[in-house]
């Protein structure tokens, strides 16, 4: 099976209360990319950079499985740049900066070799691209799931709702949801979300775990309890890699896979967060996730 990712790839400065980083590399489609190589599939990126991004980044990424053929880089240009602070409650945080730059006027285009993909995971950019790759595959995917944040509903919120009419299944955080839906408590967030277009819905809560809404039903899944979370940036985008990549590699996109999926999605992240950007991601290997899945196992197991 095969999984298109749309996403930025991009620098980032990050100050949790552990420390400020330089310039890193980060992105949505970064995180999403290599959360879902942990599943073995063919993962498709389409984004944009400028020349300033290291080509290792990108080296590393195609020995992972990562095709790179969508991957667009603009000569004389700079690359997506976001700056964010974290304070003692990492749930929230503040961004300082955001510059655009090549994202500013990115067309996305969807190599040949790109049609045909089973499912679709559109990360975190500008809502009119993330609809345009759905325009410009010539086949509908089995599943499409896209992420978004307040940025964009501050800003673009007309082509947003028009893009949601068009998905699947939205993965969103627990104030972004109340941001868009204009409802407090989740359940009706959820049920205004579903009104709006996505027939599936993922809560993220952070710490607190994770919440899948489909028509009347609805499924949890905790957080991991960690000692530490050194930095939370990337988490979600690692979930829903984990989340799409699990999906696509079972080619199973019920409800009760979802479920599954969602225990992947959170696994991954956990691990996305030990160490400052994709530091621990790219070190990851495939025998520390199955024994932190079975953590998961273990720490909802009950009889009753
Ligand atoms: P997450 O912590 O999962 O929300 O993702 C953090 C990543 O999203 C960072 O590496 C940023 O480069 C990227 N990012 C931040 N703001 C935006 C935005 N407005 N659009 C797309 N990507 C963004």
């Amino acid at each position: 099976m095969s999984l298109l990712v749309v996403g930025t790839v991009a620098f980032d400065i990050l100050e949790t209360p552990y420390g400020k980083t330089g310039r890193i590399v980060g992105g949505s489609g970064t995180y999403i990319c290599y959360s879902a190589s942990y599943f073995g599939l063919e993962t498709r990126l389409v984004a944009v950079i400028g020349d300033d991004f290291p080509n290792e980044v990108i080296e590393d990424l195609q020995k992972r499985g990562v095709k790179t053929d969508g991957l667009q880089i603009k000569e004389g240009e700079k690359s997506f740049f976001w700056q964010g602070r974290y304070h003692d409650n990492m749930n929230k945080r503040d961004t300082l900066v955001t510059d655009l730059n090549v994202l500013a006027d990115f067309d996305p285009i969807i190599p040949d070799t790109y049609q045909n993909a089973d499912y679709v995971m559109l990360g975190n950019l500008t809502p009119t691209v993330q609809q345009q790759v759905i325009e410009r595959l010539h086949q509908r995917p089995k599943l499409i799931a896209m992420d978004t944040m307040n940025f964009w509903m501050d800003h673009t919120p007309d082509e947003l709702n028009q893009v949601l009419k068009m998905i699947d299944v939205l993965i969103i955080n627990d104030e972004e949801a109340r941001q868009l839906s204009g409802e407090y408590l989740l359940v009706n967030a959820a049920r205004k979300i579903q009104e709006m277009g996505p027939k599936y819905l993922v809560i993220k809560k952070g710490e607190h775990g994770a919440l899948l809404f489909h028509e009347e039903s609805i499924f949890f899944a905790p957080a991991l309890p960690l000692e530490q979370v050194f930095d939370p940036t990337g988490a979600g985008d690692t979930f829903a890699g984990g989340f799409m990549g699990y999906i696509a590699k079972t080619d199973d996109y019920s409800f009760d896979n979802m479920k599954r999926a969602i225990i992947y999605g959170s696994a991954l992240a956990s691990f996305c967060v030990e160490k400052f950007g994709t530091e621990r991601l790219a070190e990851l290997h495939k025998e520390e996730l199955k024994a932190r899945v079975q953590q998961f196992i273990d720490l909802m197991n009950v009889e009753l």
